[in-house]
């Protein structure tokens, strides 16, 4: 469980000055010449033995994904991008940084840009988000009057240039490379990988792209050192790390907590328990909508952290739990997504473009009952046409929610298909 010292977002819910004034108070710009001064090389292996992972969905090492960045320049400029384009459904975490604590995320940009030679950085911050774009600007015109940031950054010598791109709300901009081509001012549309951004990013140069909790941490690990945060949490799965709970709980919010604290103490603890007690408790996402559901007696005392959620079967994701009492039509739920996928596919591979429709139709049969019990698998091999045959992970994302309903709620889907037959039939009868 986290203790109070151990803290990073200090002002999650917005109690304090956002401003520079109240991050200086926090600790945050203290000493960060110091660390630029410690050279590129030194906050890289900081961030290695920090063992953080990336806060955005996939998990992968963030100090690893600076190492590839190249190291001497073949002339080409380098680029961060902070992906500020939060839309995983059920996730609300980094709103809050941009929101109340933004120079986390300022400072974290100049310290990320400096280890892998970049000179600028573009932050692309979700259409819908306006106050925290707002926020956020305001943070970085701060920093440059304050000359943290600009020609010079702290005085260290580097010059270092800080821009903000207004998404305008399509999901699918969240995918690293759409996100690179939207900010390229081209439609959003992924980009096969390989090559990645490291090799051939924004504008065809060396870019990381990385999201804004994994950004906005990496000044406090720098100050306190890799070590304490590999303190945190559990081997592989360190540190601390934002959840946010929505759905079916007594206080549903967004909080900060060590990695691999068990679902059940994480719900009792910032939460008040499980609306109804726990005996009500039938399935959680636990990881945004991109991950499978399980069922409350598979999470229940699983600790919250990479591996463990992925061992069941499951995903830590951006770490949106969204839980559902007994109260939940499940079916109805996944339907629900399913159409969001299928809203939000960006139509460029086949698979994705007509799977997702057709998952969507078939589960919309599914609520009601009226479709017949072969579709059940005959949906769960389209899931499989799906899955790991298209360009980016959103084909994934749209498979696995309905494979975790299939595997864990089979019975429920037959159940409401033999009631919606019999019912049927009972009505032809009278
Ligand atoms: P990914 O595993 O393909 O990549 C993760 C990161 O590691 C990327 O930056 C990628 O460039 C890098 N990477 C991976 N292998 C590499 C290699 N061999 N060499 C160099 N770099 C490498 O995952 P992804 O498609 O970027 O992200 C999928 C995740 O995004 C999902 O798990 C989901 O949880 C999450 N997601 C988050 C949101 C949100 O709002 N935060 C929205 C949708 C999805
Ligand atoms: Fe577009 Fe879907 Fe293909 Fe991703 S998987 S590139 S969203 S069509």
């Amino acid at each position: 469980m986290l203790q109070d010292k151990d803290r990073i977002f200090t002002n999650i819910y917005g109690f304090h000055d956002w401003g520079l004034e109240g991050a200086r108070a926090r600790g945050q710009w203290d000493g960060t010449k110091a660390i630029i001064e410690k050279g590129r090389d030194w906050i890289i292996n900081e961030m290695k033995t920090s063992g953080l992972r990336g806060r955005g969905g996939a998990g992968f090492p963030t100090g690893l994904k600076w190492s590839f960045m190249p190291k001497e320049s073949d002339g080409r400029p380098h680029y961060l991008v902070v992906n500020a384009d939060e839309s995983e459904p059920g996730t609300c975490k980094d709103r809050e940084i941009l929101r109340h604590d933004p120079h986390h995320l300022v400072e974290g940009c100049l310290l990320a840009s400096f280890a892998m030679g970049a000179h600028a950085a573009y932050i692309y911050v979700r259409g819908e988000f306006i106050r925290e774009r707002q926020h956020l600007q305001a943070a970085i015109d701060q920093a440059y009057e304050a000359g943290l940031i600009g020609k010079n950054a702290c005085g260290s010598g580097w010059d270092f240039d800080l821009y903000v791109h207004h998404g305008a709300g399509a999901y699918i901009c969240g995918e690293e490379t759409a996100l690179l081509e939207s900010l390229e001012g081209k439609k959003g549309q992924p980009r096969l990988k390989p090559p990645f951004p490291a090799n051939v990013g924004l504008y065809g140069c060396p870019t990381t792209v990385n999201n804004v909790e994994s950004i906005a941490v990496a000044p406090t690990i720098l100050r306190r050192g890799g070590a304490w945060f590999a303190g945190l949490g559990k081997p592989n799965n360190t540190g601390s790390k934002l959840f946010c709970v929505s759905g079916h709980v007594n206080k549903p919010g967004t909080f900060e907590e060590e990695m691999g604290i068990p679902f059940r103490e994480m719900i009792d603890k910032h939460c008040g328990g499980v609306r109804g007690g726990w005996d009500n408790l039938l399935a959680v996402i636990p990881g945004g909508s991109s991950v499978p559901m399980v069922t409350a007696e598979n999470i229940i005392d699983c600790p919250m952290d990479f591996d463990s959620l992925r061992n069941l079967g499951s995903g830590l994701g951006t770490a949106a739990v969204i839980v559902m009492d007994k109260s939940t039509d499940v079916i109805k739920a996944i339907a629900r997504l399913a159409h969001f996928y299928k809203h939000e596919s960006c139509g460029q591979c086949t698979p994705c473009r007509e799977g997702t429709g057709w998952m969507w139709r078939v589960m919309e049969r599914l609520v009601t009952g009226e479709a017949e019990k072969r579709e059940i698998d005959m949906l769960f091999q389209v899931t499989k046409q799906v899955e790991g045959h298209t360009i980016c992970a959103l084909g994934d994302a749209a498979a696995w929610p309905i494979q975790g309903l299939i595997k864990n709620f089979r019975h429920v889907i037959e159940e409401r298909i033999d009631q919606h037959h019999g019912g049927a039939s009972r009505v032809a009868a009278e």
